[in-house]
Order: structure tokens, then C-alpha cells, then sequence
């Protein structure tokens, strides 16, 4: 759904309408189907973690904190880039808290970004990045990720680089291919950067979902750390997506310039919500562990279960995403099988072509979550698999 007719929108703004999250799970509450299409737990997060957010407000931490964010979760983070990745921020000058991911990946864009700017992502992309390019006035151009494996091509990488790019826009784990960038890919990445002096915007939101291989930070690759914006959120790994508690970790001049437009966007956010995810950070190994147990086998229980109910699969290295190709029904677009498949079987899933500008690319993909009860993915696996008998 795009806002081509309304009179009122910017030029910038007008392929975009609402979003197709938000589209799909109204499609859900409307038909009453299984909801595998926008990405969030169906059960929340470690329950003495939200005792703490209670407790947060109770104690009265309910006014604006820090421009920043609170010190605790500014140490907390710093403290858990350490753990996991060996990796130094000076929690005053080098991390900043944000209003969920998006927020940190928009007020990049928008502080770093003039007209005429281009900026670099690999499709498909991960919807706000499209709009927040849009918004900051730079424009946007694909690398596409093609299958099985969803690896590119490094010439077209190459070509893509001309005088105006700002920036590239990595997301690993990628949403919605579940691909996890191998360290090769990664060297390249940070090769062209240094190359031609631009900044790497890495969005990290999936960091503790990689089944296979390993997550290394492209911040972490030598000559890296002072052109790198390195984003995450507590939304995916603790299972409070509403929370919207985000940061961004990057040398100090970079964290001013997030700022500068960061203040404007929200000021601060979830003041409550940052006590609590201070302490989620704090978790022992075991909870990340266990809940990296807990996921494999929702993947498992969903990729061996479209595979049997007759889709193509591509099995996610990481993420709660796992992308099909539906043409073994017969059918090749994405959208329009996704529109049909509440009544078809009582199922949403999300269609991957929304996510690419080569739109034929796409078109054939639709992206299922498995951040569901393990439950909740037997049933939508036991509907999804009565789809041949009706071929
Ligand atoms: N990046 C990616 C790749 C995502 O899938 C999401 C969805 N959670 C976000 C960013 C947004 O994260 P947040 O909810 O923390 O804003
Ligand atoms: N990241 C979630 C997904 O990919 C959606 C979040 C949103 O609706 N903005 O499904």
C-alpha cells in the first residue's frame, strides 16, 4: 500500500505506505490466522527483568534521563561489548542510547546524509532503511543478495561505489534472509570502506541468533573502528520488542553526530525500560545460551516443516526469520499468496519482494517468523502442509 495519491506527502515519502509488519498482522487479527509474519515473540522476555522495569517506575525513574541514556546501561553496554566481543567503548563518550534500533539507524542517516548523497545496502533490506535514506535526502542503492545463499556478487559491491556514497548499510544477521556475513564478505566490506572513506552503519539486532558460524562485528576489523556505527537493540535478544531500548556504540565524534540529530528525533526515551535492560545485559552466558537452545529448535521445528509441507527453503544461518520460495505450488507471486494464505490455511507470512528494488528478484520469496511458542509453529506447520492437497 503506498501513499501515491495523498496530496500532502513529500516526494520522498510517496512509495512509502504503511508497513507491511503492520499490514500482515492486521490480516492476522482479522482473520483470526497463526501471526508468522511481523518479528515478534509471542511470549516476553525473563520475567524478573520486567519485575525490574515495575520496579523502575515505582521507585520513580519516570522523568527524562540522560540525553545519553542512564549511565548504568551505558556501562552495561560497554560491559557487554567487552564480553562478547573483546571490544573497548568508553561508556561517556561512546555509547549512546536510542528509541529501538530504528532510531539509531535513522539518526545516522539523517546526521550523516546531505541531497545527493548515496547510500549502499544489500537487498533485501530491512523496510525503515528504504524510508530513512528517503528522509535524510540521500538516495539508495542495492547490492543484491541472491540465492541459495544469499551471497553477492563482490564487482557488483565494486561498481556500486561512485563519488556521492556516504555510507554502507550492513545488516548481519540479516533480516529477512536469516544470512549471517561470512568473514570474507566482511573484509571486502571493510576494504571498499577504507578505499573510499566511507562509513560502515552496521545494524546488529540479531547478534545472539546465529545457528551457524559466528557474528564478528565489522567494527572489529582492523581500520574499522573509527568509520563504523555499530547498532543493536534489546528487542530481539531479551524478547521485549515493545520496549524499544536501542544504542549505538561508535568513536566519540560519531556519537556527537548521532546525537546531534538523535535529540531532535525523541530527546531520550523508556527511562523505566533502561533500568531494566541495564540489568538484562548483566545476564550470565546461560541466558544468552539457552536462549540461542530455545530458537534452534523453533527453527528446526519451522524449516523441516515447510520443507515437508513443500516449499523451498533456505535454512537461516541466523535471525527468527526463514525465507521460502513458493513456486513449488505453482505460484510465483510472493504478495498475492500471502493475501490468500489466511483463507488458504490460516497462516500470515510476510512477502520478501517489499524488501528489494529489483523486484523480480524477490517476488517468489515470502519470509515466515519462528519467535513463536514451539506449539504455535506445529500448529502452522500441520495447517501449512494441507497447501499441496489443494494443488
Ligand atoms: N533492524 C532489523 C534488521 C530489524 O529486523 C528490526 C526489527 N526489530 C529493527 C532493526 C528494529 O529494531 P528496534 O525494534 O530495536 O527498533
Ligand atoms: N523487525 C520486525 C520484522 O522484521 C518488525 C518490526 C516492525 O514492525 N517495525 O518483522
Amino acid at each position: 500500500m503506498s501513499h501515491s495519491g495523498d496530496p500532502f506527502i513529500k516526494p520522498q515519502l510517496r512509495e512509502f505506505g504503511e508497513t507491511i509488519f503492520a499490514e500482515m498482522s492486521a490480516l492476522a487479527a482479522a482473520t483470526g490466522a497463526i501471526n508468522l509474519g511481523q518479528g515478534f515473540p509471542d511470549t516476553d522476555g525473563p520475567s524478573e527483568i520486567s519485575e525490574l522495569a515495575i520496579s523502575a517506575i515505582r521507585n520513580g525513574h519516570n522523568q527524562y534521563p540522560p540525553g545519553l541514556g542512564i549511565q548504568e546501561l551505558r556501562q552495561a553496554i560497554s560491559a557487554h561489548q567487552k564480553r562478547f566481543y573483546d571490544l573497548d567503548f568508553d561508556f561517556e563518550t561512546e555509547v549512546l542510547v536510542t528509541a529501538g534500533a530504528t532510531e539509531g539507524i535513522a539518526a545516522s542517516l539523517l546526521a550523516i546524509c546531505e541531497s545527493g548523497d548515496e547510500i549502499i545496502t544489500f537487498e533485501p533490506y530491512y523496510d525503515s532503511y528504504a524510508a530513512s535514506i528517503a528522509l535524510s535526502g540521500a538516495t539508495r542503492r542495492v547490492v543484491t543478495l541472491r540465492t541459495p545463499n544469499y551471497s553477492f556478487d563482490p564487482d557488483e559491491l565494486r561498481n556500486a561505489v561512485n563519488v556521492n556514497t556516504k555510507a554502507i548499510l550492513v545488516n548481519s544477521p540479516h533480516n529477512p534472509t536469516g544470512k549471517v556475513f561470512d568473514m570474507e564478505e566482511l573484509s571486502l566490506i571493510s576494504e571498499i570502506c577504507q578505499e573510499h572513506d566511507l562509513i560502515a552503519i552496521c545494524d546488529e539486532v540479531y547478534e545472539h541468533l546465529v545457528f551457524e558460524g559466528s557474528h564478528t562485528p565489522l567494527i572489529s576489523f582492523p581500520g574499522m573502528r573509527d568509520r563504523t556505527i555499530q547498532i543493536s537493540s534489546a528487542g530481539k535478544t531479551f524478547s521485549f520488542t515493545g520496549w524499544k531500548i536501542g544504542w549505538v556504540c561508535a568513536q566519540p565524534a560519531l556519537i556527537n553526530t548521532v546525537r546531534t540529530a538523535k535529540q531532535f528525533l525523541t530527546y531520550v526515551n523508556g527511562a523505566p525500560f533502561q533500568h531494566a535492560i541495564a540489568s538484562a545485559l548483566e545476564l550470565p552466558d546461560t541466558y544468552f545460551s539457552d536462549f540461542l537452545v530455545d530458537m534452534t529448535k523453533k527453527r528446526n521445528c519451522l524449516t523441516t516443516g515447510l520443507k515437508e509441507a513443500g516449499f523451498n527453503v533456505f535454512s537461516p544461518a541466523g535471525t527468527f526469520f526463514v525465507t521460502a520460495d513458493i513456486r513449488p505450488f505453482g505460484i510465483s507471486d510472493g504478495r498475492q499468496f500471502c493475501l490468500d494464505l489466511p483463507d488458504a490455511c490460516g497462516v500470515v507470512a510476510v512477502p520478501n519482494v517489499v524488501f528489494y528494488d529489483n523486484k523480480e528478484e524477490g517476488e517468489h520469496l515470502v519470509r515466515f517468523a519462528f519467535c513463536k511458542r514451539l506449539e504455535v509453529l506445529e500448529s502452522a506447520v500441520s495447517r501449512l502442509t494441507t497447501l499441496g492437497d489443494a494443488k
